[in-house]
């Protein structure tokens, strides 16, 4: 079997993996700041997360994922202040944040990406955060002023290495300057707020080092420390992240966690993948370009199509997303149901989905190349090549099936889910006898919409049908009529 290797932004070359605990495998990914909705860009980030931690399965390790969400920062603190005025910081700040988390879930679902092991709040880490801050404080490398306290730069340099992910010139360290937040300058070295004073008005927690007291909140950085410490220990095996992270982001958290807890290596390897762009430009609100997964389904598009179109990509390359990129992505995933559904269709059995997976399959032809791909750097441009390659060939279909089943659990793409058991039932409208073909656990509602459909279209009333076809298709379902019937088809 071709073993595993992934990209380390810290040796910036390839490496084999090699887990620290035998069989597991603990994975932090920097989450969402849930102050708005999350971007096509963020989206691309939890994506390719999602297919590391569905890659390391399939190569028999088990997972322990944790995704944190920041739910303090200036961003937060200063939308919660906007919506909520009335309300007491704190509160604000849960209420709003609440909101967006709770989208941010939704959207992950809708893109099949699979609920992480863990998703801490930084608010409910943050007596983690003050332990590390103290331990930060005890040897040396914090220092308080006017409330605050920040991390030491030149001091870390001292001993550890600062500048591990990026190139950087360390003779623009000076002393002494400081910067309080949470975004900055990308180009300047300086020392970082590890715990920012009170401000009127904005929540704060109250922290005491040594007998004095520090009324005040965490920077964003402490908290990716504190909740992958928390959650998965020092050292753990990987951290990913947008590329746009890893300085000052990333590097900062090396940091925190390498000085505050004693350890050169807090990570084994660092992941990291590229930018996507709109239109070749950086999305932004002020150039119109802004997406999110709600503009996506707006234009009638699946969350699964945007899938699809970043499994094309690889996550080291930049991905350039066009309208008519995503357009071809649709027509692809398509392409490939029918093609299964087509296949689906000439075998004799029903294959048992769930035990599709016999590590028989893997021995394949196909299922070697498979592996191959998504083990060298997790290349899925290849894998998706590869399934094309196996549905093209003369294999016996039975293997050809469970094969491209197995694959799906690397994309995710909900390939067997088109070939559910249907039952069929008969409906009487206005005398006539309609067939209805639908998956076993079809809700209730899209029954009863559709069937309002039918009645509708028998009646000619093509605008009301259309209505009632677009409420099933948010529904996840989708409806093909044929002669006196029709078939429900999930999404
Ligand atoms: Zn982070």
């Amino acid at each position: 079997m071709t073993k595993l290797q992934f990209y380390n932004s810290l040796s910036q070359k390839k490496e084999e993996f090699k887990n620290i605990k035998e069989d597991n495998v603990e994975i932090y990914t920097c989450g969402p700041t849930v102050y708005d909705f999350a971007h096509i860009g963020n989206l691309r980030a939890y994506i390719f997360a999602d297919t590391l931690t569905r890659i390391l399965q399939y190569n028999g390790y088990k997972t322990n994922w944790t995704m944190n969400v920041t739910d303090v920062d200036d961003k937060t603190i200063a939308a919660s202040k906007e919506k909520f005025p009335e309300l007491e910081p704190k509160e604000a700040l849960k209420r709003f944040t609440q909101e967006y988390e709770n989208y941010f879930l939704n959207d992950l679902k809708k893109l099949n990406i699979r609920r992480p092991d863990h998703i801490p709040k930084a608010t409910e880490t943050i007596a983690e955060m003050q332990e590390l801050i103290k331990s930060l404080s005890k040897s040396g490398y914090a220092y308080e002023k006017e409330g605050s306290i920040y991390f030491n730069i030149k001091k870390y340099a001292e001993k550890y290495s600062y500048g591990q992910l990026v190139d950087l010139d360390l003779s623009q360290i000076k002393p002494g300057v400081r910067v309080s937040t949470d975004e900055y300058e990308k180009e300047n070295v300086n020392d970082f707020v590890l715990w920012k004073a009170q401000k009127a008005g904005e929540p704060s927690w109250s922290f005491e080092i040594g007998g004095k007291s520090f009324p005040g909140r965490p920077g964003w950085h402490i908290e990716c420390s504190a909740m992958s410490k928390k959650h998965l220990g020092v050292p753990f095996d990987i951290h990913t992240g947008g590329i746009d992270l890893k300085f000052p982001h990333h590097e900062d958290e090396l940091a925190q966690t390498s000085a505050g807890c004693g350890c050169a290596k807090p990570v084994n390897y660092w992941i990291h993948n590229e930018h996507l762009l709109v239109d070749n430009k950086k999305m932004s609100k002020s150039l119109g370009n802004f997406y999110t997964l709600f503009d996506i389904e707006k234009k009638k598009y699946s969350p699964l199509d945007f899938r699809f179109l970043c499994l094309g990509a690889h996550y080291r390359s930049k991905m350039n997303f066009t309208w008519e990129s995503l357009e071809a992505a649709r027509h692809g995933l398509e392409h490939l149901r029918n093609q299964i559904r087509a296949l689906d269709s000439r075998l004799d059995t029903r294959l048992d989905t769930e035990c599709s997976s016999a590590f028989e399959h893997r021995v394949s032809k196909c299922g070697e190349k498979f592996i191959s791909a998504i083990n060298d750097d997790l290349n899925t441009p290849r894998a998706l090549a590869v399934a094309q390659e196996l549905l093209k060939s003369d294999l016996p279909e039975e293997e050809k099936m469970a094969t491209i089943l197995d694959f799906d659990k690397i994309f995710g793409l909900g390939l067997s889910r088109h070939m559910e058991i249907t039952v069929s039932e008969k409906i009487s409208l206005k005398d006539e006898i309609f067939l209805v073909q639908m998956p076993k656990d079809t809700p209730e509602e899209v029954k009863e919409l559709s069937e309002r459909r039918a009645k509708a279209r028998q009646e000619k009333n093509w605008s009301e049908s259309d209505v009632l076809r677009e409420q099933v298709r948010s529904l996840g379902y989708e409806i093909e009529d044929f002669e006196k019937g029709y078939t429900l088809k999930k999404r």
